[in-house]
């Protein structure tokens, strides 16, 4: 069947503030791909944008639409990208007043009124899920004159200067049947569930979603991992609020994923009381690499005030048996929290040496449309959300707080940081790995894995972390006790190159050829260190096996000059510019 006239654009705009965590937040939700799949099952004309960065080159909105000529354009909206959104649908109105301006996602679900009073650019919002609900408001879009606009359920919209909400969409409980979105797209991010048992206070998800977890069944989700899989993606996230709500689910995927070879690495979030050792046993298996645990605070108090409902022992429970399998612990605190202070944050740091997570990332606590944090404050003090015409992305609890200040947060952040950074070395010296012979591989590759972090990845440039080489050298000294990995190899090598240990160098790469001789990486170092003692005809050995690279190339044509050989250096040389 041809597409039909209407074209419609799905975006994803830019935050207002210049982001550190651009890759956390660079990806655009799921829910836009399962919006545009419904739409394309429909046979029309949707593309998706993601536009979180287009602000660097705003010049490229303009032409882009001029070019495109949308009918309906859709923004996913998060708090932090709204502002993005109007700005964008302001240009957009410029460059074609007829084009319909559609806001949906979380925060417009519980700003809409707000959004409609002050943005005449925005002319529909959608009101929680948005696949059926969206589909059918481009129907109405595409012939008006068939069905009232009041019919359609799960919207708002401005008539005769009003505001009109509609009755409630209905939820979809059957979630399969909306259509597969790796059919049409290509992305990384998946979900198995919508909803979470939790009832944190300062989330907005318990109200989004509604009481009850919903799921896709094992068939849906690993179909959908495979179509993935076949278009060449590997690595995803598992962005469910609790991916492992339901266990037995959660074991029969791993089991599938194993069964049909899916030779993927994938990371999910869940909560300590979700955890158990048959779980971790299987999603380690099936290529899990990193879970993440919400344990907010180390005082009770204040994960009950939070309406956390996670006990101490759950959080240390499920932090050492994650570690165990060799699943990366990454752990979630907020600070600046009702009723903080210093002894409380003694309380997290105490917590924080107990349960040793290896990644943790610490927020501010601050307020957000649709969590019962935000609507008890606005009760308190009278306020609308008039609010949110501010151009900020929260409001952070303590300004609400006359018992904290900001300085006191923002030191308790300090010491919170830097506390955590001083004990990293402790923390990995302290590692232990269930003893199963079939996990030495997977060991290996995770102490190796982790030993890159403190060599070359998100530790390396961190000055707060002392004697990171030195971890690192014992990461990959502790994975080679498992099982071989090329990366502990490759690791130990350049560590000693650094230290200019070229014939510990060589002795360590020779050994990790023997098990890799076709690695690529391990040829090139173990040249490099051959080189480095005037092993230049050896070197050459190592490098000649891969011609197809520019490095080669020219670590080849460096070995032919400083042995003399003119001759043989200008053919390769011809052979890197040609
Ligand atoms: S913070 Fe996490 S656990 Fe708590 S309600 Fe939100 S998604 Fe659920």
């Amino acid at each position: 069947m041809r597409p039909k006239k209407m074209k419609i654009l799905l975006i994803y705009p830019y935050w207002l503030e210049k982001r550190t965590d651009i890759q956390d937040v660079a990806v655009p939700p799921i829910g836009i791909y399962y919006v545009a799949s419904v739409l394309k099952e429909n046979h029309y004309d949707v593309e998706i944008l993601n536009w979180c960065r287009i602000n660097e080159t705003p010049e490229e909105i303009e032409k882009f639409l001029i070019d495109k000529k949308p009918d309906i354009i859709g923004f996913s909206i998060l708090q932090a990208n709204r502002w993005g959104g109007i700005e964008i649908a302001g240009i957009a109105k410029r460059v074609d007043p007829k084009v319909k301006i559609v806001f949906g996602g979380i925060t417009p679900t519980f700003l809409w009124k707000h959004f409609l009073t002050h943005f005449p650019e925005i002319d529909f919002v959608i009101i929680g899920e948005g696949e059926h609900t969206f589909l059918n408001l481009v129907k109405f879009l595409e012939n008006p004159s068939e069905r009232k606009i009041e019919a359609i359920r799960g919207i708002a919209f401005k008539k005769d200067g009003k505001i009109v909400r509609t009755a409630p969409a209905d939820t979809i409980h059957h979630l399969d049947a909306l259509p597969v979105p790796a059919k049409y797209f290509i992305y990384n991010h998946l979900s198995l569930t919508r909803g979470c048992p939790g009832k944190c206070k300062f989330c907005g998800s318990p109200k989004f979603w509604g009481p009850k977890v919903r799921f896709h069944s094992v068939e849906y989700f690993v179909d959908e991992l495979e179509r993935l899989y076949k278009k060449g993606i590997n690595f995803f996230y598992f962005s469910d609020d609790t991916f492992s709500v339901d266990k037995n689910r959660v074991i029969d995927i791993c089991k599938n994923i194993l069964e049909k070879g899916l030779k993927i690495t994938w990371v999910a979030i869940s909560r300590v009381n979700y955890m158990s050792e048959d779980i971790l046993y299987w999603m380690r298996k099936a290529g899990c690499i990193q879970i993440s645990f919400g344990v907010e605070s180390g005082s009770k108090k204040i994960r009950n005030l939070l309406n956390k409902k996670i006990s101490t022992a759950e959080i240390e429970n499920a932090f050492s048996m994650t570690l165990k399998y060799g699943i990366l612990p990454r752990a979630y605190f907020i600070y600046g929290c009702p009723e903080e202070t210093h002894d409380t944050i003694q309380e997290t740091i105490n917590l924080i040496k107990k349960i040793r997570p290896l990644v943790i990332h610490f927020f501010v606590l601050s307020l957000f449309p649709g969590t019962a944090l935000y609507e008890r404050y606005k009760e308190k003090e009278g306020l609308t959300d008039d609010i949110w015409l501010n151009k900020i992305e929260d409001i952070k609890y303590y300004e609400t707080d006359p018992k904290l200040s900001r300085e006191d947060v923002l030191t308790f952040g300090k010491t919170l940081r830097s506390r955590y950074h001083e004990l990293i070395p402790e923390i990995v010296d302290a590692i232990e790995l269930v003893d199963k012979k079939e996990f030495y591989p997977l060991h290996a590759d995770f102490c190796s894995k982790l030993g890159m972090t403190f060599d070359h990845g998100d530790y390396a440039n961190n000055d707060a972390i002392l004697g990171k080489e030195r971890i690192a050298e014992k990461l990959y000294r502790k994975a080679l006790t498992y099982h071989p990995h090329p990366s502990a190899y490759l690791g130990l090598g350049i560590l000693n190159q650094k230290k200019s240990a070229y014939h510990e160098s060589i002795k360590i790469l020779s050994e990790g050829i023997q098990y890799f001789p076709d690695n690529e990486q391990l040829n090139m170092c173990l040249g490099v260190s051959h080189m480095n003692i005037g092993g230049f005809k050896k070197a050459l050995s190592f490098f000649l096996k891969f011609q197809h690279s520019k490095q080669a190339l020219e670590l080849i044509i460096n070995c032919y000059l400083a042995l003399n050989d003119v001759e043989k250096a200008s053919i390769y040389q011809k052979k890197l510019e040609s």
